[in-house]
This record gives C-alpha cells, structure tokens and sequence, in this order.
C-alpha cells in the first residue's frame, strides 16, 4: 500500500481500525438502545443478558489482541550481518532459520517479519487491519476469543432483530401503540433495527468461516503464514494432539519475552 503524500504511514491503518471499532459500538448502541430494550421489557430480559455477555467479553479480547505486543522480537545490533546458514531441529523436522535483513538476526522457527509493522513476530498468525496489530503467540488467544465471542454476539444480534421485526410486523405507528397498559414505553424504531439487521446478516458467513478456519488451525498447531508455505507433505513438529494444541494456543502461560 502506498500512503498518502504527507501523511504519515501509520495514519490510514489506524482509522482504517478505528472505523471498525466505531461501527461495532455505534451499532450495538442502536441494538441495545431500540429492538434489544423492546425485548427486554416486552418478550424476556434474556434477550439483553445474553448479548451483554458476549458482547463485553468481544470488546475486551478486541482491546487486548489490538494493544498488546504480539511476540515482538528485539532488533540485532545495527554491525551484525549474515554469516552461515543455521539450522535447528525440532522433533525430527530441519528448520534453517532465515536471516532477517531489517531486524539483523536469524529467525527462531514460525517467526516472520510483518512488513506492515516493519517488525519481528514470534509464532506469526497474521497481520490483522481490523485490529492494526500483528497477531503472534502472545494475542493470538485474545484474537481467537474475540472471533468467537464476536461471531456468538453476531447470530444473537441477528435472532434479536429479527424476532424484533417479526413481532412487529403489524405495527409501525410508534411506541403507544405497541405497548400494552402498564409497561414502560420504549421506543419503537425499525429503521434502527434495519440499520443493525443488514450488517449483522452481511458478516455473518464471514465470521462463521474466520472462526472456523481458526479453529482448526488450533486444532491442527497451524499458523494461518504457513499456508502460503506450501509444506505440504511434511509433517507438523509443532502439533502435540488436538487437545494439548487446544490448551497451548488458549489457556497454557506464557513464558517471559
Ligand atoms: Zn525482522
Ligand atoms: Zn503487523
């Protein structure tokens, strides 16, 4: 991507992200405010209690994956330079670790340089622009929740709206008409659930496949790099079974940097 003349390089990723994060607020202030309140009071407080839940969760793993340090890898010092190539074995697979121009090191085995962040990351994933952060080995478990969580909000969001507008079908002449005597009125607005219904239908299959490659990537010990590596054949030293791939890519602690 070639930037703007003047602006400096970090500007467009960043509003590019900011955007995002805008919209998925701005959005489920509408949901939470207009077809999610109708609910509550007239069909089950179920309805704001099970988005609430997965909707904080999605925005505190989305915060963490963007501002947390993905595995960075310090520079070398600006003298060091390419000498022989070096090699390591993990189980019985031969990595030769590439040297990296930029950051003046060889790289340990999964580690590749984002040339969106001009950096070094360890057990590199991907470089996410709806996050402007590289996602290595220490976010990829937050990345990974906040697919998940945002995908479970999605289809609760998209059910809402939808039973929201069906109830309402036939009723499209404001808040007193809608309630019964004594519920507190709230107000009855379908444009606002339509606003929410096309992007939350729109993401929904995007979602659904993001999360389910991710899963199996975890499930397999992949990195989502690797597939452009075309190893196909050789066999992953990196997988410990499916359950203890499960635990390491989620729940295992990180060592110190
Ligand atoms: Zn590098
Ligand atoms: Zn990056």
């Amino acid at each position: 991507m070639i930037p703007a003349r003047g602006v400096p390089h970090w500007v467009l990723p960043s509003l590019f992200a900011s955007f995002h994060f805008s919209s998925l607020m701005g959005l489920s202030s509408l949901f939470f405010s207009f077809p999610c309140s109708w609910l509550a009071v007239h069909v089950s407080l179920a309805f704001p209690l099970v988005a609430g839940i997965l909707f904080i969760p999605a925005v505190a793993n989305l915060l963490l994956a963007s501002f947390m340090d993905p595995g960075i890898l310090h520079r070398g010092a600006a003298g060091r330079a390419e000498l022989v190539i070096q090699a390591l074995r993990v189980k019985e697979s031969r990595f030769d670790l590439h040297w990296c121009q930029k950051c003046r090191y060889y790289c340990p085995p999964r580690t590749f340089h984002c040339p969106w962040c001009n950096v070094c990351v360890e057990e590199f994933d991907h470089h996410c622009k709806w996050l402007n952060n590289c996602i290595g080995c220490r976010n990829f478990r937050f990345f990974f929740l906040f697919v998940a969580f945002l995908c479970s909000y999605n289809v609760v969001v998209l059910a809402s709206c939808i039973t929201y507008l069906v109830l309402n079908f036939h009723q499209a002449y404001g808040a007193e008409k809608i309630c019964a005597p004594g519920f507190i009125s709230f107000p009855y607005s379908p444009a606002a659930s339509i606003m929410v219904t096309i992007p939350a239908a729109l993401y929904l299959l995007p979602l659904l496949i993001l999360v389910g490659s991710q899963a199996s990537f975890i499930t397999l010990a992949k990195r989502t790099y690797e597939l452009k590596l075309h190893e196909a054949g050789r066999a992953n030293p990196f997988d410990l079974g499916w359950a203890r791939n499960w635990y390491t890519a989620l729940c295992a602690p990180q060592g110190p940097k």
